[in-house]
């Protein structure tokens, strides 16, 4: 079962850690679930990354407020977020577009609406790559 998609995935190519969906063309990681060999779970790699952000995230608001970083620092910071960000909405809305499939949050659709949604991902996700590129060159 593919997490992003929910559809079946066929097989698995041998020996690789990560992976394409072959309906959504979403990269897919696979990770042992026990220490047998034959017990794998299946994730998805923007909802991975996405989880490891929340974090970084918050640990930068939070290094920001208590004034261990410097206003430079954390616009540096956040620019670089921003940068990463936006690689993995266009990553995702340009998968979207390729394969017609789409989520957000809990939905999985396969319609115009998908289209759409891939391509606000896709223009949203460009705007915070200019946006931190432009912070990048301002503070750096
Ligand atoms: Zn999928």
């Amino acid at each position: 079962m593919c997490p992003y998609c929910g559809a079946f995935l066929p097989y698995w190519p041998r020996g690789a850690p990560a992976a394409l969906c072959v309906h959504c063309r979403r990269p897919l990681v696979i990770v042992p679930a026990s220490t047998t060999l034959d017990r794998f779970r299946i994730f998805s790699v923007f909802h991975l990354a996405k989880i490891a952000f929340l974090p970084v995230v918050g640990g930068l608001i939070v290094a920001f407020a208590t004034a261990r970083l410097s206003p430079d620092a954390f616009a540096y910071g956040v620019s670089l977020a921003l940068l990463a960000w936006g690689s993995l909405d266009v990553w995702d809305g340009t998968s979207g577009l390729e394969s017609g499939l789409d989520r957000v949050r809990r939905n999985v659709r396969t319609d115009r609406a998908a289209k759409r949604s891939s391509i606000s991902k896709t223009v949203f996700g460009s705007a915070s790559i200019a946006l931190g590129a432009a912070g990048l060159l301002l503070t750096g």
